[in-house]
């Protein structure tokens, strides 16, 4: 491509709007667009980047075994009340009306429209298992789209599905889309982790999302260092202490008493602590929440954070809330702040690190008091210890207990084993060896193409732009001929971008009539990975520079050898 003739309009400020470096760099590399909020068109550069990381996944998918379809954006209502989503998705899901008066939504995922298909083409075990997948675009009404691709409204995502005629075999299914992740997202060039991730009310199945590592990310992932376990942060595990029974011994005589204590306005932990003088670890903290709106009550030391996804998960409740004040009074008899295990009118859940208090802290369930000395087992009760806590980095790890890290990251993939959801909600069924009706088991996999692209920047610049692996780069090489005024140069140049395009190799030629530094410029904020630069000194001596931008390394190549010299360095 020519330079001259790209549509290519590079920004030289960063955009005031942009909060994420990848978004800043593909706006001012003239990647993208934005046209409304969350919504992007692609330019001719930011567009290449797109289709090259669409068909490394293409090739993966293909390579596993699953089959491209197409699916249409527009679905009707009637497939997403089937399947009970068209009232639970909530504002994501963006519905409208057509001429007709028909409910429609546009696609923010395809089970509901591939599940439809699937069960009216396959009747037989024979014809089992099937993946469908492709890639197409989804809208989801994001309540805060952000960071340019990657929290953005419309957006091109893969989408696979897999039918499977029990468990174990979905199980395969499900193995073969994790190990073609790993592959795609390895061609890629990232650096990422699978971790296990949270299968919301789906219960009994398992997930993993594929989390590019960056500081950025919005996700949090614990992994341990020597046995490989990773985790999302809203679902890694706590070991269960191997005691998990406190044992109850006769209190002594001269055991501390329950001794009420007044706090006016004390409410916070901190708050508590000051006030009275201890340690966090000496409160329990109270949370009451609405499970299906039954007030439940969880207990953690003061120090420690509820997990509400394992309390969700605990409780099999479909929604799970903070309970609003009025529920806290009726609940506690106390407004917030004060509330506390001692007399509480609900069910109790506590974390395990309880088991070790002795006598704690904990609010008495009346306005401006709170008790000291309060001892499970003898002042209050519960009706199960749990894994309910966030993790933290100080806790051994679940499965071998190694020393666990924290790190951020990006999803850029969600697997997930979906088991009969779908197929019992809209009756997808096959009939099997003995002729009886069963329900499909499925699985779906997804991959968001331009928060790929975007994790891949996040991963891969410095401060003059992006530096692109070479398997996604738009192009793969730039020849920089420093003045096209002087003849022998621009001949060069020309005669070098007509090798490689010959060699079918990806080129740039900065044909333009402006200053080499600002040709320098623009090549590395659009982060070719090879640039050739041809100057008159090294011409004369028969030599052009070669600098790989992923290394920074420069080598100065015989006019001759060039050729075959960046042919070797791509293939
Ligand atoms: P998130 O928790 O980030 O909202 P999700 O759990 O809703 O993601 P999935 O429904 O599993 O995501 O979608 C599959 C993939 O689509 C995600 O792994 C991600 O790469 C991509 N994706 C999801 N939402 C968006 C979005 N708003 N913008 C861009 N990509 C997205
Ligand atoms: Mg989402």
């Amino acid at each position: 491509m020519r330079y001259s003739q790209m549509f290519l309009p590079t920004i030289k400020e960063i955009p005031s709007d942009a909060e994420v470096i990848s978004h800043q760099l593909m706006l001012r590399a003239g990647m993208i667009r934005k046209l409304t909020s969350g919504v992007y068109s692609y330019l001719p550069l930011g567009y290449r980047v797109i289709r090259k990381v669409e068909q490394i996944i293409r090739e993966e998918m293909n390579r596993a075994g699953a089959q491209e379809i197409f699916m249409p954006t527009v679905q009707p209502a009637e497939l997403w009340k089937e399947s009970g989503r068209w009232t639970f998705y909530g504002k994501e899901l963006l519905r409208f009306r057509d001429r007709r008066d028909s409910e429609c939504c546009l696609g923010p995922t395809h089970e509901e429209v591939v599940t439809d298909i699937v069960r009216n083409g396959v009747k037989s075990y024979r014809q089992l298992p099937q993946n469908l997948y492709q890639i197409q675009t989804k809208f989801r009404d994001e309540m805060r789209p952000r960071f340019g691709l990657m929290r953005c409204r419309e957006f091109s995502m893969k989408d696979a599905y897999s039918f499977d005629a029990d468990a174990e075999s979905a199980d395969i299914s499900y193995q073969k889309m994790f190990t073609a992740y790993n592959r795609i997202f390895e061609r890629c060039g990232l650096k990422f982790r699978p971790v296990e991730a949270d299968t919301g009310s789906i219960g009994g199945s398992y997930s993993h999302e594929f989390l590019v590592i960056a500081d950025s990310g919005e996700d949090g992932m614990a992994y341990c260092a020597s046995c490989g376990y990773a985790a999302n942060l809203e679902k890694a595990e706590i070991a269960k202490p191997e005691n998990d029974v406190i044992p109850r011994e006769p209190f002594a005589i001269e055991a501390p008493k329950l001794e009420e204590v007044c706090t006016p306005e004390v409410r916070t932990i901190e708050e508590v602590c000051a006030f009275l003088k201890v340690r966090p670890e000496d409160v329990i903290k109270t949370l009451v929440f609405s499970a299906d709106g039954i007030p439940v009550a969880v207990l953690v030391r003061g120090d420690e954070e509820v997990n509400e996804i394992k309390v969700k998960n605990y409780l099999g409740c479909d929604v799970l809330e903070m309970a609003m004040d009025d529920m806290i009074q009726a609940t506690a008899g106390s407004p917030r702040g004060f509330v506390g295990p001692v007399g509480i009118k609900c069910r109790v859940m506590a974390d395990y690190s309880l088991q070790k208090l002795t006598y704690v802290v904990v609010g008495a369930n009346k306005e401006n008091y709170h008790w000291k000395n309060a001892k499970y087992g003898r002042d209050f009760e519960v009706e199960a210890f749990a894994d309910l806590r966030v993790v933290r980095e100080t806790d051994p790890c679940p499965r071998c207990a190694g020393d666990i890290r924290f790190a951020r990251g990006i999803e850029v993939g969600h697997v997930f084993k979906l088991g009969t959801k779908y197929s019992k909600a809209m009756k997808a069924v096959y009939l099997d060896k003995n002729g009886k009706e069963q329900y499909l088991v499925m699985g779906c996999y997804g991959i968001g193409v331009g928060r790929t692209v975007a994790a891949c920047i996040e991963q891969y610049h410095d401060e003059n732009g992006i530096i692109w692996p070479l398997t996604i780069a738009p192009y793969e090489v730039i020849i920089t001929p420093v003045n096209m005024n002087d003849r022998d140069l621009a001949a060069a140049a020309e005669k070098l971008y007509t090798d490689l395009l010959t060699q079918g190799v990806e080129v740039i030629i900065d044909d333009r009539d402006e200053r080499a530094g600002v040709k320098f410029k623009d090549a590395d904020l659009i982060g070719i990975p090879l640039r050739v630069t041809i100057g008159p000194k090294n011409l004369a001596a028969g030599k052009v520079e070669i600098k790989d931008k992923r290394t920074g390394e420069v080598s100065m190549v015989s006019v001759a050898a060039v050729k075959n010299f960046i042919l070797s360095a791509i293939r």
